[in-house]
């Protein structure tokens, strides 16, 4: 049964011991495509490498909000210069971010609006990373809306159903990682439920966020995303292979049928 790992951090420390590993155990749990986000210009090109070294692994290259005070002058146009390489399949991982305070939040406005453009006209989808602000999110996806249609992921959704519902509205792909596996997890695995089928996607944000029944092992990695695929599937009253091949559909229609 394939499974497409729309999220994964390949190119961190975590995985520099045992990384062609990892890589061969996602395949023989039948995830057979995983796409590497960068976070800065360095990581973009480091994930920009896998994808070349490895089958079946793609990139997003972007600068994460987290990162965007660190960013040196240069660093953007040289994220900008990497989608002209193979494997690249999106822009990101982008977005906004209240809870931590690495960058001032004007800062990460700006580079968040300039994926979104870049995204608009180089006709690539972006991935977004949100936390501690869904209004602010969603202005400026309204604000870019009028400028032309979305394509993009929400990565990682722990919004609310009425955010879910306008980022679908908008055109957007809305995509679950290993929280929605948790105990405590019951409103978001509602709003999970309710995503229409063509546009719910599965990911594992590996290293970080194993899911259940797995969560003990602190590092995650892109073969887990089968369980999250399961507990998906049984909350949407799914059979596990028909929402695999829903999901690896969806992936395939937003990065892979795109260029
Ligand atoms: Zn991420």
């Amino acid at each position: 049964m394939p499974f497409f790992d729309t999220h994964a951090h390949l190119d961190q420390p975590e995985f520099d011991a045992d990384r062609a590993e990892v890589v061969a155990r996602a395949r023989a749990a039948g995830v057979e495509q995983i796409i590497t986000i960068g976070t800065s210009a360095a990581t973009s090109a480091v994930c920009v490498r896998l994808a070349a070294e490895f089958d079946g692994v793609q990139a997003a290259v972007g600068i994460q909000p987290n990162y965007a005070a660190e960013a040196a002058p240069g660093d953007w146009d040289r994220v900008v210069k990497l989608l002209d390489e193979p494997g690249v399949v999106a822009i990101g991982e982008t977005g906004l971010d209240r809870y931590w305070d690495f960058a001032p939040f004007d800062q990460q406005q700006d580079y968040f609006d300039r994926h979104l453009r870049l995204s608009q006209e180089r006709g690539l989808p972006f991935v977004i990373h949100m936390r501690d602000c869904d209004d602010d999110i969603l202005a400026m996806l309204r604000e870019a809306r009028q400028r032309s249609p979305l394509a993009g992921v929400m990565h990682s959704f722990t919004g609310s159903a009425a955010m879910a519902d306008e980022c679908v509205a908008m055109g957007l792909y809305v995509s679950f990682a290993g929280m929605v596996t948790y105990k405590k997890s019951d409103e978001l695995r509602r709003i999970a439920a309710a995503v229409p089928e063509d546009r719910i996607l599965i990911e594992t944000d590996s290293p970080y966020l194993s899911p259940e029944p797995v969560r003990k092992i602190k590092r995650n990695e892109p073969a887990h995303v089968v369980h999250t695929a399961a507990r998906l599937a049984e909350e949407r009253g799914t059979a596990l292979e028909a929402f695999a091949a829903q999901t690896m559909a969806n992936a395939r229609r937003l990065f892979l049928e795109r260029r």
